[in-house]
């Protein structure tokens, strides 16, 4: 991670349904897949990517798809690489989130920025100069934004991977895209960081894919990795009630936490033997022990 850093490559967007193109991450660490959205009247982009440069060059490549049409921004939930761009779309998009979300913003925003500058140099260049951009306008749990002969769903989830996640969906393509609710070929991200944040809850996650799920969507853009179908939201619900499943079996016997972490994590691996974001197992482990009943 030390020198790592994480370039949006808005030349490799791929056009994936009429008037909709997504960026997509190529597996790359802290970049995550963001969407372009048009109708006749407006075009809405989806993410921003890690800092102001990235963002720029999202930016661009919206305008120029945009063609003059009004420009709006959303973003699936507060984290750096997917929010910390924001600033650089003032007065040229409206910002448009969920309440849930634009209170982590202007809560957790500056200790997230804290924590992601540690993560190495490469992080910490792109993060230089960053403010934690305030939401133009905010929604309670839902939002239909008329786009010009399409309409995009913006839905509050409730707290899942984080207490503010969004989930946009646009029904005449039957897209999904769903933020870091879903992760391809990689394990559930938990931002489980207590005492500082520990937001993120398993059990809330696993109800919230189970509606996700039943929805059989046509194209899901994960987080990160690479775009499916249904069978994305399908993978992530078997994992995360696995996790579960696996976890609380063994706080039952009040085992000690290591060794159920260590047990679940030989197991998870066993399961998924090429996923990425091993680290993130046991800090699933750590949540769900502390979400145990
Ligand atoms: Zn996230």
């Amino acid at each position: 991670m030390m020198n790592h850093d994480p370039v949006v490559q808005v030349a490799g967007a791929e056009e994936l349904a009429r008037d909709l193109v997504v960026i997509p991450n190529r597996r790359v660490e802290l970049v995550p897949n963001i969407g372009v959205i048009g109708g006749t009247r407006a075009v809405l982009v989806v993410e921003t990517g890690l800092g102001p440069a990235n963002a720029e060059a999202v930016l661009a490549f919206a305008a120029e798809f945009a063609r003059g049409r009004e420009l709006y921004l959303t973003t699936t939930h507060f984290h750096p690489e997917h929010a910390f761009g924001a600033e650089v779309f003032a007065g040229r998009a409206t910002y448009l989130v969920n309440q849930a979300q634009a209170d982590d913003l202007a809560a957790k925003g500056p200790g997230y920025l804290g924590m992601f500058k540690g993560l190495g140099e490469g992080v910490a260049r792109r993060l230089e100069g960053v403010s934690v951009a305030a939401p133009d306008v905010v929604y309670a749990d839902a939002y239909d934004l008329d786009l010009g002969g399409r309409v995009v769903h913006l839905r509050a989830t409730g707290r899942a991977h984080s207490r503010g996640d969004q989930v946009v969906t646009v029904p005449d393509a039957g897209m999904m895209f769903t933020g870091d609710l879903v992760e391809a070929g990689q394990f559930a991200i938990f931002p489980w960081f207590p005492p500082h944040d520990t937001d993120v809850s398993g059990v809330r996650w696993i109800a919230v894919m189970e509606r996700l799920a039943a929805r059989l969507p046509r194209v899901v853009v994960p987080g990160h990795g690479d775009l499916g179908g249904p069978e994305l939201l399908a993978g992530t619900l078997d994992y995360l009630r696995l996790l579960r499943e696996e976890t609380w079996l063994r706080r039952d016997s009040a085992m000690p936490e290591e060794t159920i972490v260590a047990e679940v994590r030989a197991a998870m691996l066993d399961r998924h033997p090429d996923w990425a974001g091993q680290e993130w197992i046991e800090k699933g482990v750590a949540c769900l022990c502390a979400e145990h009943l």
